[in-house]
């Protein structure tokens, strides 16, 4: 055998080696870490709101509600993951959840809200987090605000605790999590569930705000420590 091709097999060998070694090892790693993950074992479904040609709220500077919800949702995503979550987004791309065939808006959203409940109750989560961005003719009117429906006690603590972060971590709303009977998908969610209106997007400043990538990770950031205080309570 010449000197070339027994040189090539011995490396060939020695890499060989080393992967074999470093495959248990960094499995064992990962074990390790999911058992001292704060969220290891907990399943979450994210819901951006809207998408495709359902914009949602529309700023006046053509800010899309559909774009900053999806935004966020991703940045609310890696937190929860670091901490160890399974987490699961209705939709990863500008689209909705209505079957390709359907035709007409109106109809379109139906199907797409459904399918949000049918894409959450395959996931089976612990929690489900819709987000969503408000608008309202006046401009007045600022501030984050997390909705439950009544129907699920978890709901409420769910969405008091997620507000609660927001207000003490952003300092810009003196809003309370307030009960809403009319949100489908809290409605049927059936497990703990909460709705983020993350801010209005008819409220000039507060679009600035929403826009900046900075703002973006500090609501998130708040959203997930709503999450991580509600799973640590002792009723979970
Ligand atoms: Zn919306």
């Amino acid at each position: 055998m010449p000197r070339i091709m027994k040189l090539i097999i011995w490396i060939a060998g020695f890499i060989l080696l080393i992967v074999l070694m470093r495959s248990p090892i960094e499995q064992t790693t990962n074990s390790t870490e999911s058992l001292i993950l704060p969220l290891s074992g907990k399943v979450i479904v994210l819901d951006p709101g809207h998408g495709g040609a359902d914009g949602g709220a529309v700023g006046a500077d053509q800010t899309l509600e559909k774009e900053l919800a999806l935004t966020v949702s991703k940045k609310l995503q890696h937190y929860l993951q670091q901490a160890g979550a399974e987490v699961y987004l209705t939709r990863e791309t500008d689209r909705d959840l209505a079957n390709d065939q359907t035709k007409g808006v109106s109809q379109r959203k139906v199907e797409d809200i459904k399918n949000r409940v049918v894409f959450m109750e395959e996931k089976d989560p612990d929690i489900f987090i819709t987000l969503h961005l408000n608008a309202l003719p006046s401009t007045q009117w600022r501030g984050a605000q997390t909705f439950y429906h009544p129907n699920q006690p978890s709901s409420k603590i769910l969405a008091e605790t997620i507000q609660e972060e927001i207000k003490v971590n952003l300092g810009n709303t003196n809003r309370e999590a307030l009960a809403i009977n009319s949100v489908y998908v809290l409605k049927h969610a059936n497990r703990p569930a909460a709705l983020v209106e993350i801010g209005f997007l008819s409220n000039p400043d507060e679009r600035e705000l929403l826009k900046q990538s900075i703002y973006q990770n500090k609501m998130a950031a708040s959203i997930y420590y709503g999450i991580l205080s509600y799973f640590s309570e002792s009723f979970n």
